[in-house]
């Protein structure tokens, strides 16, 4: 048959989502399923979220605002800095795929570490850039010093996932100002913190508050985690405004919905009850890190919604031992299995399988 995509595309690993919760109680028989395996924060929407949303689809027969202004504003106030640095999009992971765009030729490098986010290679791949990818310390951290000397001529990105993906570790101030100092001046460092607001160590710096002003710094943020709007798909990302305006030039044109604009002004009203949220997640965390490390010493501290299992080979099976007792976790084959925070009765009924099974 006549190729009419890619070739080099079939090499490429496809996004694998967390599984569907109906299917496997279906398949089990049991009246509900625990997913565990996507990282998101298991206490349903935000109070005010559904009646916005509603307001907000009696107005779907028209585009969205493009320019996002009203958001734009509340963030930039949120968070004190200039609307015109702010671009929303749908989920991160589209801001991070536009922002390659606006970056990278086919053949230019991105630089980050591995294992990471698995959109990384993917959204590399698809501009044609390729993946340099650098290996994780034994604690299953960042290499920053690897990774400033992985960076060569073609180096166009170089991304940082604080906390990591999925392996939950965190880079310190004093590593990521020797980093951020190393890299050249024309390489952009994309700091993903999509899990930032689960970050409980002094040390582990905002990158909006720490690394803002630096001209190479992009930071990416989303409400899938801690807002709980990953279903309606709104992410941000803060640049330098020459930055921001070359990535809303390769944006999809009115790519942040106008259900994901309303959603994201109600949540961002409910920010207390976020920290209240994030203080169960943070401390379910802690627990289930401990009663883990009981059964796995080795299990790395997390500062994210998640924990990770460096179980090797055997990540295969332990994945498949949590579905047989009704949760669903997230295996990375050969390497780990990742673990999200769930409410404590879904934390339990996890850790009696992860018992069950090591
Ligand atoms: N970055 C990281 C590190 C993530 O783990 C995720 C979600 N899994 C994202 C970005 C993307 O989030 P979203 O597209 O939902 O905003």
């Amino acid at each position: 048959m006549t190729r009419l995509t890619r070739a080099d595309l079939e090499a490429l690993p496809a996004y694998v989502p967390g599984r569907n919760v109906a299917d496997l109680a279906r398949e089990l028989g049991i009246a509900e399923a625990i997913k565990l395996a996507s990282n998101e924060v298991p206490f349903g929407p935000l109070p005010g979220v559904p009646e916005a949303v509603a307001a907000a689809v009696a107005q779907s027969h028209r585009y969205p605002d493009m320019g996002v202004v009203e958001l734009r504003d509340k963030l930039a106030a949120r968070y004190g800095i200039s609307p015109e640095r702010i671009v929303t999009g749908c989920g991160s992971v589209a801001l991070a795929e536009h922002l390659v765009k606006a970056t990278c030729l086919p053949g230019d490098e991105i630089v980050y570490a591995w294992r990471s986010f698995e959109a990384y290679p993917i959204i590399s791949a698809g501009a044609g850039a390729t993946s340099v990818r650098v290996p994780n310390t034994a604690g299953h951290g960042h290499d920053l010093t690897a990774m400033a000397e992985a960076i060569t001529d073609r180096t166009r990105l170089a991304i940082v996932c604080n906390p990591n993906n999925p392996t939950g570790t965190s880079v310190r101030r004093a590593e990521l100002d020797r980093f951020l100092d190393d890299v050249p001046d024309d390489v952009l460092v994309v700091l993903d913190e999509a899990y930032r607001e689960f970050v409980t160590d002094d040390e582990v710096p905002d990158g909006l508050v720490t690394y803002g002003d630096r001209p190479n710094v992009v930071v990416l943020r989303t409400l899938s985690k801690a807002w709980g709007l990953a279903g309606l798909r709104i992410g941000f990302l803060v640049g330098q405004p020459e930055v921001a305006g070359a990535i809303r030039k390769v944006l999809t044109p009115f790519s942040t919905s106008i259900v994901a604009q309303a959603a994201a002004l109600a949540a961002l009203d409910a920010e207390d009850e976020v920290k209240r949220r994030c203080a169960i997640v943070i401390s379910e965390r802690e627990r289930v890190t401990e009663a883990l490390r009981k059964l796995l010493p080795d299990v790395p501290s997390s500062q994210s919604n998640f924990v990770w299992l460096p179980l090797g080979d055997r990540a295969a099976a332990f994945g498949a031992a949590c579905e047989k007792r009704g949760v669903i976790v997230r295996p990375f084959q050969g390497d780990g299995v990742r673990v999200t925070i769930g409410t404590p009765e879904e934390n339990d009924a996890f850790l009696a399988a992860a018992e069950a099974s090591l």
